[in-house]
């Protein structure tokens, strides 16, 4: 995957002190960037940046790459590199921590549009329907449209079927998401606070940089 130089004046220190103040980022700066996260992912070759770079980006404040990148929405929370890291980082918390960050700074992709609609179609039928994803997702994303022979061919094989399993009762399931919406709205009402108020220290944590 291509990558773009990245410049170090893009360099945020409010962005990499509000990261490293939260539960999981205080261990991040003990990284000594062994890879065993990187190499304990099954998804780092889909990723922009594997786990490894990812904690680095941090630790430097390169706000923009790491809000910005399909990381933090590729990762399938399967907990192979906190497990594993032997300074007890935590990069899948990193990845939960992040993805209100961006959220709370606007970001828009294409992964983190299919998170949207995976948890759509979660919480209208309690479970996952592979029909309803891939055409709900062709609605918000026009590359989907490459992929249509590949889903004919697995529709022509009995592959995918047109069936939706719903669950009986799916109010309960949405008051689990209404709690969760509600959780994720304050959390990212305090992010954007406390982001601004260590903009305007900025210029003050820039100095103990040099
Ligand atoms: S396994 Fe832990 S110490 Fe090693 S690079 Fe990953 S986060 Fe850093
Ligand atoms: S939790 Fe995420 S980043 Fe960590 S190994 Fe699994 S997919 Fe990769």
């Amino acid at each position: 995957m291509k990558k773009e130089i990245i410049l170090i004046e893009s360099r945020d220190a409010a962005f990499r002190d509000l990261v490293l103040e939260t539960p999981v980022g205080r261990k991040l700066s003990t990284c000594m960037q062994c890879g065993i996260c990187a190499g304990s992912c099954p998804v780092s070759h889909e990723m922009d940046y594997n786990p490894r770079q990812l904690v680095r980006m941090v630790q430097l404040g390169l706000k923009k790459e790491v809000l910005n990148s399909n990381t933090i929405w590729i990762c399938t929370t399967c907990f192979s590199c906190s497990v594993r890291c032997p300074r007890g980082i935590r990069p899948t918390e990193l990845m939960e921590t992040l993805k209100p960050i961006a959220i709370a700074e606007g970001v828009k992709n294409k992964n983190e549009r299919f998170d949207g609609v995976f948890s759509d179609v979660v919480r209208k039928n309690g479970r996952a329907s592979e029909f309803l994803l891939i055409s709900k997702y062709s609605l918000k994303e026009p590359e989907m449209i490459k992929q249509a022979p590949f889903g004919l061919s697995l529709f022509s094989k009995g592959k995918l079927p047109l069936t939706i399993d719903k669950m009986e009762n799916t109010r309960e399931l949405d008051t689990v998401f209404k709690l969760g919406e509600k959780a994720e709205k304050k959390e990212s009402k305090e992010i954007r606070e406390t982001g601004t108020k260590k903009e305007k220290e900025e210029p003050e944590t820039q100095e103990t940089d040099k």
